[in-house]
């Protein structure tokens, strides 16, 4: 038989409800044997060390340069120039391992993250389904722009 130190139910009243959604089903608790702790390997260093880019060499510093003063590429494409911009790395295609610094684009800090309609504040398709292009789309196009610039082996 199962015993519980604990009551099932916190004591504590709620303050807000949550979405009906967040709720764990009433069943869920009871049959529930173990609680979830945080894997240590996500603490991990080793765990950060596989998202981590390896630093801009100089001529890769040159590019991100040239990519920033195109300024914002979503905004330009919505009829607004010279949006001031950072460099964004793309994040689709790459699984555990970052965009190299030529798969990058320039966005300002609205279309950047934050502002809710980011490139990092929505889905892959969220984005493409609001704006029609899809962040892939933006790489590609800045490194047309900036083709001259890419080494060799970028070019195909
Ligand atoms: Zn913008
Ligand atoms: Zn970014």
């Amino acid at each position: 038989m199962l015993t519980r130190k604990k009551p099932l139910v916190s004591r504590t009243p709620l303050k807000r409800s949550a979405p009906i959604g967040v709720r764990p089903s009433p069943g869920s608790s009871l049959t529930r044997t173990k609680v979830r702790v945080k894997s240590p390997v996500a603490a991990h260093p080793k765990h950060w060390a596989a998202k981590r880019r390896p630093s801009p060499t100089a001529i890769e510093r040159r590019y991100m340069g040239y990519v920033a003063a195109l300024c914002c590429a979503v905004c330009r494409r919505l009829g607004i120039e010279g949006t001031p911009a950072i460099v964004h790395h793309q994040r689709t295609g790459t699984g555990k391992m970052r965009a190299s610094h030529y798969r990058t684009c320039p966005l300002c800090p609205l279309h950047h993250q934050g502002s809710g309609f980011g490139v990092h504040d929505m889905g892959r398709s969220q984005f493409a389904d609001l704006y029609g292009f899809s962040e892939v789309d933006l790489v590609e196009e800045t490194r047309g722009l900036l083709v001259e610039y890419l080494p060799a082996e970028e070019r195909t």
